[in-house]
């Protein structure tokens, strides 16, 4: 895609999943990638490793190059120097990718206020964070960039049992428009995705027994869990000059998740 060949690209949380399709699928557009992760440096040396294999046979000579950077989202000190030490090895970051995110399961009258703390400030105070610190730097460099969020259905669909990833992502709407709105001028672009059912290690209650699978598939207008290099795609389309005339979006990629699938079939006259 266009505008992506050398760009550098920070994506939060690429140990695993959407993440790390999101770091693979820029890599192999040619951009730089910083694969942040939290806990597990091996997961995230092999998304490194995969990057760099799909990316390019040589990897010296196709220029493209990789970082990992471990780091909470949550935590300010950690986003400065994670932000801090991209631009130290890269020289810029052009695009921020904010897909770390974690769910709890709890019925909302039962949810420990440690609980939602931990959510709200993994997905939402996370996401702030880090695009602040990498807005801070494009202005400083009067430099155009571009911010991702990965959001989710659940930006619009509530989703009882999950109140504070469903509130979480519903902010991280606003967030999306309010930052866009507000940087559009400066060349900074903000949109976000949102993904439906994705088969990813977030989902493993369903995504090892083929028959919860299948009834999660049920409730999906085109019948299928998405992938996490599906998601990755619409990632890679946003970050890139393809979408220069795109702010303040939120993209579904869902399979006709947010298409009211109960209305496939007329139940009122
Ligand atoms: P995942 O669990 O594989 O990925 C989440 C990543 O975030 C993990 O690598 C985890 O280590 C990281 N993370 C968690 N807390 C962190 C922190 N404090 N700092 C840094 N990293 C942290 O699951 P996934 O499905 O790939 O999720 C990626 C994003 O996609 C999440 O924001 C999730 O809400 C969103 N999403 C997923 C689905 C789905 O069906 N899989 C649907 C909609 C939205």
């Amino acid at each position: 895609m266009q505008g992506l060949q050398g760009k550098t690209a920070l994506i939060t949380g690429a140990s695993s999943g959407i993440g790390q399709a999101i770091a693979v699928r820029l890599a192999t557009e040619g951009c730089n990638v910083a694969i942040n992760y939290r806990k597990s440096p091996d997961a995230a040396a092999e998304t490194a490793k995969q990057a760099m294999e799909k990316a390019c046979r040589d990897v010296e000579q196709c220029g493209v190059r990789s970082q990992l950077i471990q780091g909470d989202v949550s935590a300010e000190a950690d986003v400065i120097r994670m932000v801090d030490a991209v631009i130290a090895k890269f020289g810029s970051l052009d695009i921020l990718v904010n897909n770390a995110g974690i769910q709890t399961e709890s019925p909302s009258h039962e949810i420990t206020i440690d609980s939602f703390d931990q959510v709200l400030n993994v997905n939402l105070r996370g996401a702030y964070l880090c695009a602040r610190e990498t807005i801070k730097h494009l202005l400083s460099q009067n430099r155009a960039g571009s911010i991702i969020n990965i959001s989710s259905v659940h930006e619009v669909i509530p989703r009882p049992q999950y109140l504070s990833y469903s509130i979480s992502k519903g902010g991280m709407g606003n967030l999306t428009k309010t930052l866009a709105l507000e940087y559009a001028a400066q060349g900074i672009r903000v949109n976000g995705i949102g993904p439906g059912a994705t088969v990813t290690p977030i989902n493993e209650s369903w995504t090892e027994d083929a028959e919860k699978q299948a009834k999660v598939e049920s409730h999906i207008p085109m019948g299928r869990a998405g992938t996490p290099e599906e998601m990755a795609a619409a990632v890679a389309f946003l970050g890139s000059d393809e979408a220069a005339y795109i702010t303040g979006q939120t993209l579904y990629i869902d399979g006709g998740l947010t298409l009211y699938a109960d209305f496939r079939e007329a139940w009122s006259a």
